[in-house]
């Protein structure tokens, strides 16, 4: 195979591939506007030879393994392939084309070709060993120290050390493994776009006029102008669910919701999750573990599937019983009106939002107005210039792979080019569901200083006729959420590109960007940037009160969603692949296992559960934002106790211990570091508002 035979001289044909030419770009960016389809796989190709020609000369070295000429030169290979697959994967997610997708079932295959043999090298495997030995003498850094400990750790966990029947049964897992879950969300992402319900004459009773406008858009967008429809997106879903007061509507969407990859058709994933969990287990075994959540938490900061389930049933009793007894508030609400009937899944948002009127006297609809995508995303910006004195300012000569992909360029306090920062936030059918932060280039030093390019994608409805887009306080926090995790990379201060920005345990990662979100909550930031967008007028006081007062409501339902599908994630996990069965089944038996109330549904239902079944990263590790959570709730304390919320001492170590140092520090050490001690967890019941339910104690 040609991958492992070593440096092949680059064809000529590849002349005037952009992908493999420098790139002349303000700030070396990536020419959007002249990558076709068709430059990928020969880019890849050359990547892939590239790289492997860099391993080979590893490998090959006659002289001692020491740091440089094994660690170091590790960090230093695989450069193209870096810079190829980064494109790739920012288009086949946020702008695809039947040709990517394609392109990508390919592409996976051969991902996975590649690494197998790289991951699971003995002779690289045993200079990295052979460095750890005797770690203590060779003088390293910390961060050396730690990149060392994580290299010998990766290659360890991927199989380096298995014998070779192991290791050719590996290599054909992973292989299997990664055209499994490149189905499983090309599927998902089928049923999304197949599906859409136009609203007709008197369809859109109990909308507000920015959700018809941006149902309009949305119909425009997939060429039915001057209609309007409801998509699968969720920012399209959600608030249909709780603002029409039209009950078969609600129910015909709500069960196309639910039932995305579960139709029985070409889209369908029962069968790939069955798959994908007995090649799990099968993996895990083979590196001697009992179960793939035991091989997947051993490098985690919760370390054991019993400290995850410890977590999440502390939380899971209070917020089922403030579920429930918000379902019985439902329930009377729904008979007050002189209805009948049950209250099913499909009118729990629509009720939850009339009862939450009613308590908090506030809906999100009024708050609207004042939410515009610009002012959050000047909002976002400001809280990073007063914590971190970064700035921001918007370029129009960078490249975009979409005209509404806006490109800022991020400076230092002093002036200094710190990256640039892409934010493309209106959902579109090319773009897959849900809201992400990635990037095109990961900051590091290690033979120069490289600058990151960092990338937030959303899913927000557009404006339409030339109105601003207005987010929901949902959207608001999921704007802030990424940006969270776009500062992790934008002021990521490290030496190895390994250790980047987001390369953190993934029940870490999430710190960054859900402590983030509490500036958004905040009087003072909502006071300067929350403006309404006819007016101009800032978000009266009193409405101001009643928001913030109206978000510890509904957190029994968000809990109870999100929870469910965590514990959800772990059984499939743990318990034996050849006694799950059907999914659908199992999904049953584990929901009654923990009283499951049945007028709330999954935040994800096991065929659209993307993150674990997409690929493997947060695959028994759904848990992470609760865990992370832990930390945020309590991290946000520290501003609180010193009485400023851009309290420039901890921010300077918030910056300094969390936001800067990526993978270079163990998580923990560095939480300690920044808050002087371990997280306390209730402070995330505290923040939940669900310290107080009887079963909190
Ligand atoms: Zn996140």
């Amino acid at each position: 195979m040609s991958e492992s035979s070593g440096p092949i001289a680059a064809p000529a044909a590849d002349a005037g591939n952009p992908l493999l030419a420098a790139w002349t770009t303000p700030f070396e960016t990536p020419p959007f506007a002249e990558i076709r389809p068709e430059h990928f796989m020969p880019a890849f190709e050359q990547a892939f030879a590239d790289h492997a020609g860099e391993i080979a000369a590893i490998v090959n070295d006659p002289t001692e393994p020491d740091f440089d000429n094994t660690v170091t030169a590790l960090e230093r290979s695989g450069k193209l392939l870096n810079r190829v697959a980064a494109v790739f994967y920012d288009l086949v997610s946020a702008h695809s084309s039947p040709e990517l997708l394609k392109i990508d079932e390919e592409v996976s295959l051969r991902m996975a070709r590649h690494w197998n043999p790289i991951m699971m090298n003995a002779v690289l495997f045993g200079r990295i060993a052979a460095l750890r030995d005797k770690a203590a003498r060779l003088n390293l850094t910390p961060e050396q120290s730690r990149l060392l400990e994580r290299s010998y750790t990766r290659f360890h966990r991927a199989g380096a050390g298995l014998d070779e029947a192991s290791k050719a049964r590996m290599a054909a897992i992973n292989e299997r493994l990664a055209q499994l879950g490149t189905s499983f969300s090309h599927h998902l992402l089928g049923d999304e776009q197949e599906w859409m319900m136009e609203l007709g004459e008197g369809d859109t009773e109990g909308l507000p006029d920015s959700f018809v406008a941006a149902a309009r858009a949305a119909a425009e967008e997939r060429g039915l102008p001057g209609k309007a429809v409801v998509t699968l997106s969720r920012s399209s879903v959600e608030p249909f669910l709780k603002m029409s007061s039209r009950r078969d509507l609600r129910e015909k969407v709500y069960r196309a919701f639910i039932a995305r990859g579960d139709n029985g058709n070409d889209n369908d994933n029962n069968a790939i999750i069955g798959e994908i969990l007995s090649l799990r287990e099968e993996s895990a075994k083979l590196l001697g573990y009992p179960t793939f959540a035991a091989y997947r938490l051993e490098d985690s900061m919760a370390k054991t599937p019993e400290a995850v389930r410890g977590l999440l049933e502390r939380v899971w009793k209070p917020a089922r019983a403030r579920a429930l007894a918000d379902r019985d508030a439902l329930q009377e609400l729904v008979t007050e009106e002189g209805s009948n009937f049950k209250l099913a899944p499909w009118d729990w948002r629509y009720y939850a939002e009339k009862l939450r009127q009613r308590r908090a006297n506030f809906d999100d609809a009024a708050i609207k107005p004042y939410l515009t995508l610009d002012g959050m995303i000047a909002a976002a910006f400001d809280t990073a210039t007063r914590l971190f004195g970064i700035t921001f300012q918007e370029r129009k000569d960078v490249p975009v792979w979409h005209p509404d992909v806006r490109v800022w360029e991020v400076k230092d306090a002093d002036g200094a080019h710190r990256g640039l920062f892409y934010g493309d936030y209106y959902a579109r059918p090319s773009k897959r569901s849900g809201a992400w932060m990635t990037s095109l280039r990961d900051q590091q030093k290690l033979d120069s200083a490289v600058a990151p390019l960092i990338i937030n994608v959303c899913n927000f409805a557009k404006g339409a006729g030339g109105e601003p887009s207005l987010l929901s306080p949902d959207d608001a926090r999921t704007l802030f959420h990424e940006f969270g995790h776009g500062l992790h990379g934008m002021l990521s201060d490290v030496t190895y590109p390994s250790l980047s920005g987001t390369s953190v345990f993934t029940d870490f990662v999430e710190l960054p960007s859900q402590l983030y979100e509490h500036w958004q909550e905040q009087p003072q930031v909502l006071r300067q940037f929350a403006r309404h967008y006819q007016t101009g007028e800032p978000l009266p006081d009193d409405l101001l009160q009643r928001f913030i007062a109206a978000r510890k409501f509904g957190q029994g339902f968000a809990t109870v969603e999100f929870v469910s599908s965590a514990l959800l994630d772990l059984e499939f996990h743990t318990q034996p692949a050849a006694s799950i069965g059907e999914v659908r089944a199992f999904e049953r038996k584990e929901l009654d296992k923990i009283g499951m109330p049945e007028e709330i549904a999954l935040r994800h239902r096991p065929t659209q559960f993307g993150h674990i079944f997409s690929g493997d990263h947060y695959a028994s590790g759904y848990y992470s934002y609760m865990w992370s959570e832990v930390m945020d709730a309590d991290a946000f304390g520290a501003f609180e106790e010193a009485g400023d919320i851009f309290a420039p001492d901890v921010a300077k170590r918030l910056r300094d211990d969390i936001y800067s140092s990526g993978g270079s520090r163990d998580p923990e050490e560095a939480y300690v570091a920044f808050r002087g001690r371990k997280p306390e967890p209730d402070a995330l019941l505290r923040r939940r508002g669900l310290l107080d339910t009887p079963e909190a104690a």
